[in-house]
């Protein structure tokens, strides 16, 4: 009943753009493991049933940690700060790594351990808060407390089996076999990446636009989101996008060094030498060429490696057009930032 419940709340609450980033990230890097990868996505969104978030639900319940009995069972209490959820930490091959994050948000948490731990790492940081979540289940439903240890066989056990199933992925070949390769590489240190993408509506001629900018740590600098009426084709808007992003980080005065687009036609037209005399959209790519200078890159980028400005791009039909400096991003961009580091 308890479930039930907080599932209505989490379905009133859950955003149409979370919803679709935990689509997207339960598919490729946790192979077969949909329990692990949807809990820590719910986790990084606050949306696990721990006591404080029942509570702020409305139903009757003691917010209190059934396991030290010693403060309210945040997400951040129950899955880290906890001292039997801070043993498993310590006692794990993350714990040295542990011992210097255990302050802040558990977003941030999650965050530091996208940029600072390899892919390897990071599949046990997620296993670790996969099993400690696990433990306290067995606590609070069973009155059952499983020892440190246990909790890292379960942890290690789970991790064992995730990895047969991702290699017998890799074995059987699928009609869309996921390539790891195809994920957003983050700028040289001391350099600025921008992505740029563009959702065309052809019913209502509309384009949707989308900009980010991030640092080599994938940290994010600037993002934006537009729409722009009265556009007729998709290579037109891909070029509108363009043309909006150099616009955007001019007027915010960022160096960029590296452009990706996953339209291949306009990072062709910003990359080489094209005649544009004549051209459809002629005026326009020149525009885009004057804003261009020679410190800056343009590359083509598969669809997948553009996610984040690609759900800028889609998700400004269901929100206001905005413009944001590195000083108010918007929280609910950081899930598929998010997103990007850790698949
Ligand atoms: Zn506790």
């Amino acid at each position: 009943m308890v479930i039930f419940q907080l599932g209505q709340a989490i379905g009133v609450k859950c955003s149409i753009s979370t919803a679709s980033v935990l689509l997207r990230v339960a598919k490729p890097r946790f192979g077969g493991a949909n329990k692990i990868k949807i809990f820590a996505w719910r986790a990084f969104n606050y949306i696990i049933p721990c006591a404080v978030q029942l509570q702020n639900h409305k139903l009757q319940v003691s917010n209190w940690c059934q396991r030290c009995g010693m403060g309210p069972e945040t997400i951040e209490h129950a899955l880290r700060d906890c001292i039997v959820a801070s043993e498993v930490w310590m006692g794990s091959a993350l714990g040295i790594w542990f011992s210097s994050q255990r302050r802040g948000p558990f977003q941030d948490f999650c965050m530091e351990a996208c940029l600072s731990l390899k892919l390897d790492n990071l599949e046990i940081f997620v296993m670790i808060i996969w099993a400690i979540w696990f433990a306290r289940n067995k606590k609070v439903f069973s009155n059952h407390a499983l020892k440190t240890k246990e909790v890292l066989d379960v942890a290690g056990r789970t991790m064992s089996s995730y990895q047969a199933c991702w290699r017998g992925t890799e074995i059987i070949p699928t009609k869309h076999p996921v390539d790891r390769s195809k994920r957003w590489i983050p700028p040289k240190p001391g350099e600025l990446k921008m992505n740029v993408d563009a959702s065309f509506r052809a019913d209502s001629n509309q384009v949707g636009i989308g900009c980010i900018v991030r640092d080599s740590t994938g940290c994010v600098i600037a993002c934006c989101s537009n729409i722009v009426c009265g556009c007729s084709d998709p290579l037109t808007a891909e070029a509108l996008a363009m043309r909006e992003g150099l616009d955007f980080v001019n007027q915010l005065g960022l160096q960029i060094q590296e452009i990706e687009t996953d339209s291949s036609s306009i990072a062709d037209f910003c990359s080489k030498e094209v005649d544009l005399y004549g051209h459809e959209i002629g005026l326009l790519l020149q525009e885009i060429k004057n804003r261009l200078n020679s410190n800056m890159v343009c590359c083509f980028i598969p669809r997948e490696c553009n996610r984040a400005a690609h759900f800028l791009a889609v998700s400004v039909f269901q929100r206001d057009p905005f413009f944001f400096g590195k000083d108010a991003i918007p929280v609910w961009i950081k899930p598929v930032v998010f997103a990007d580091l850790i698949q």
